[in-house]
């Protein structure tokens, strides 16, 4: 890859364009956070990186082998983070968001009681599920645009912003005007024409690890959003599969702090997914911001038997309520600090119950 300075202009694009064209080394142009590179896909290779570096207007040249060096980059000279925000809602750089709501969009009613009761309890955006991804054909496979036009309505009305799932890279021009944020699914980390049209809006992008990704794959895959001059991803754990099946799947604790000393990008915690259990739900997400996680991402449900959804792992409101204010405790030891919503609005606060 090779960089070019980041106050380089057109000029020197072409120029070192032609000084590459003139050394038969094949490139293609890729827009970084703050600079163009050229990417060498072909031609002579055999040019050594001190020369290239040599070119008028370059940089540097950094050997890209399959490390994923844009998303390490990101990580500050002291090893501090970056801030992602998705509206009111800010994770990463000592900030920690809520992210709550049901695994599904199915009634209305439901949603609203949901998100006035999750962000009266400090979450600083909302979920919920249109387009669902699920192991069987047979399963609720979700609402849809129709759920998706439901699921921001609400948001609005409640005053958070959203996180929503899209599992195919025809739904992103569809429906990308109405969201927040795009949610990338465990089961589509690695669905690349996906990551490339979900990056070429210039959302943020909430990307969680497939359940037997290992980091370099997952790091990878966030490097796709990264290339296509899109950094405003989260990353999140949401549990592996393992040798033991006493969980859904097996929360990855240690990755937490693991990241944070190699990547600047924000690390949010989906205990839900993980636990499939609502009892295991509230130690998890304790556990995942004991260790510097960013934020969660919580399923919460006050009548779970009414969902077609992961019913089992849905935690009732009054227990968000509290992980909430464990969490403040939490985060106080650290001196980080929860983001929570702005005030108001208040005529939708005092409508709650209404
Ligand atoms: C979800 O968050 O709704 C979900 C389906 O999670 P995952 O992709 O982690 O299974
Ligand atoms: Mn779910």
């Amino acid at each position: 890859m090779i960089l070019l300075r980041p106050d380089a202009g057109l000029p020197e694009r072409s120029s070192v364009r032609a000084a590459l064209d003139e050394l038969q080394i094949v490139v293609e142009e890729a827009r970084l956070v703050d600079r163009i590179a050229f990417l060498v896909t072909g031609g002579d290779t055999s040019w050594p990186a001190d020369s290239l570096a040599r070119i008028p207007g370059v940089d540097k040249v950094v050997p890209l082998g399959h490390d994923a060096t844009l998303v390490e980059a990101t990580l500050g000279q002291n090893g501090q983070g970056r801030t992602v925000s998705v509206g009111t809602a800010s994770f990463g750089g000592g900030q920690v968001g809520l992210i709550a709501g049901p695994c599904t969009v199915e009634s209305p009613d439901a949603l609203l009681q949901i998100g006035r009761s999750v962000r009266e309890s400090g979450a600083a955006a909302l979920r919920g599920g249109a387009f669902k991804v699920r192991t069987s054909p047979h399963s609720y496979q979700g609402g849809g645009p129709a759920a998706l036009s439901e699921l921001a309505a609400v948001a609005r009305e409640v005053g958070l912003p959203f996180f929503t799932e899209l599992n195919d890279p025809r739904q992103v021009e569809q429906v990308v005007d109405r969201m927040d944020a795009i949610q990338i699914g465990a089961r589509h980390m690695q669905n690349f024409p996906l990551l490339k049209e979900a990056a070429a809006t210039g959302m943020p992008i909430l990307l969680k690890r497939h359940m037997a990704a290992d980091v370099k794959e997952w790091l990878l895959a966030a490097e796709y959003i990264l290339q296509a001059g899109n950094d405003q991803v989260i990353l999140c754990e949401r549990g592996i599969k393992t040798a033991d099946h006493h969980v859904r799947f097996m929360l990855d604790v240690g990755v937490i702090p693991y990241l944070k000393r190699r990547v600047g990008l924000p690390v949010v915690v989906d205990p839900s997914h993980a636990a499939g259990d609502w009892r295991l739900v509230a130690p998890l997400a304790r556990a995942a911001i004991a260790a510097g996680a960013d934020g969660l991402l919580v399923e919460v449900h006050p009548r779970p038997e009414t969902t077609r959804c992961d019913a089992s792992q849905a935690l009732p409101p009054g227990d968000f309520d509290s992980l909430a204010q464990d969490v403040r405790h939490l985060l106080a030891l650290d001196g980080r600090e929860l983001c929570e919503p702005l005030a108001g609005p208040s005529s939708s606060r005092n409508a709650v119950g209404a």
